[in-house]
């Protein structure tokens, strides 16, 4: 746990999986990646579905950012995506710090891709699709929602209806309109290089700040500026956005937090050679 200002900040671990290498890594060529991160057999590398809670017991809110892969997934997708749900998870991430599914007011979804919201939905009685959290508001941001409503061919696979499909008929769904302060101390960045219109949410405190990069710094890999995801539908974009996110947090010695390294959570950084790298994981 780490406090950041009105914030006390946990990373929670939904569960492992794994993508095509060379997917992950766009036009960087294996042998550079693979020092990062060993690939198995079928060229997958291992990634984690982390979720970051922030508590603010001031205002008696719970946030949740993103909710990971989810239980809905059938056999032939458990073995192509390598989905390992034999830990904790959420529900387990929650039990350690006192807390139950039901305590979770707010979840702030950075996209739809189906690694960030599988856990919006589960089966529950009778193999009903009922909403995983009860009592939260979940914030999407408009121009995506409508995106991941009429995706191209590119990025069609990387949306499951059956995560998201109930949250407009059960009153649960805020369509936010870009950037702003969701909550105090609660920035939403809006960014345009992965998908339309994904929301990167930061969180101030006194002269320093945390930043979940989502999938515009999935890992500690893609600190390198040019390492860019193949998925990314606009990858110039993403360049530009990841250089400001590196700026700013250099500049006050902000954290990076990682939504899919396979062992760190969140780091600092320092220059070296002229370029952000990275310095020291940041436990939370
Ligand atoms: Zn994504």
């Amino acid at each position: 746990m780490l406090t950041l200002g009105r914030y006390r900040l946990s990373a929670i671990l939904d569960g492992m999986f794994a993508l095509d290498g060379g997917a992950m890594f766009g036009v960087v060529p294996r042998p550079l990646w693979e020092r990062q991160t060993r690939p198995d057999t079928r060229n997958r590398v291992r990634l984690a579905a982390r979720c970051l809670l922030a508590l603010d017991e001031a205002a008696r809110r719970a946030i949740l950012v993103d909710d990971g892969l989810g239980d809905k997934w059938d056999a032939k997708r458990t073995d192509i995506y390598a989905i390992d749900r034999s830990g904790a998870g959420i529900d387990g991430g929650l039990a350690a710090l006192g807390l139950r599914r039901g305590d979770i007011t707010d979840v702030v979804l950075t996209h739809l891709h189906f690694d960030h919201v599988g856990g919006t939905t589960r089966h529950g009685p009778g193999g009903v699709l009922e909403l995983t959290f009860p009592n939260a508001i979940f914030h999407v941001q408009r121009r995506h929602w409508q995106w991941a409503h009429g995706p191209t061919e590119k990025d069609a696979g990387s949306y499951i209806m059956e995560n998201f499909a109930l949250l407009e008929h059960a009153g649960r769904l805020h369509l936010i309109e870009g950037e702003g302060e969701l909550f105090p101390d609660l920035e939403l960045i809006v960014s345009e290089g992965h998908t339309v219109a994904q929301q990167l949410p930061r969180f101030h405190a006194a002269g320093t700040h945390l930043t979940h990069c989502g999938d515009v710094i999935p890992t500690r890999a893609h600190v390198r500026v040019p390492w860019v995801m193949a998925y990314d539908l606009f990858p110039l974009t993403t360049i530009e956005e990841k250089k400001m996110l590196l700026a700013e947090a250099l500049e006050d010695d902000g954290i990076l937090f990682f939504g899919h390294d396979p062992d760190v959570a969140a780091c600092r950084l320092h220059e070296e050679n002229g370029h952000p790298a990275f310095r020291e994981a940041v436990t939370l």
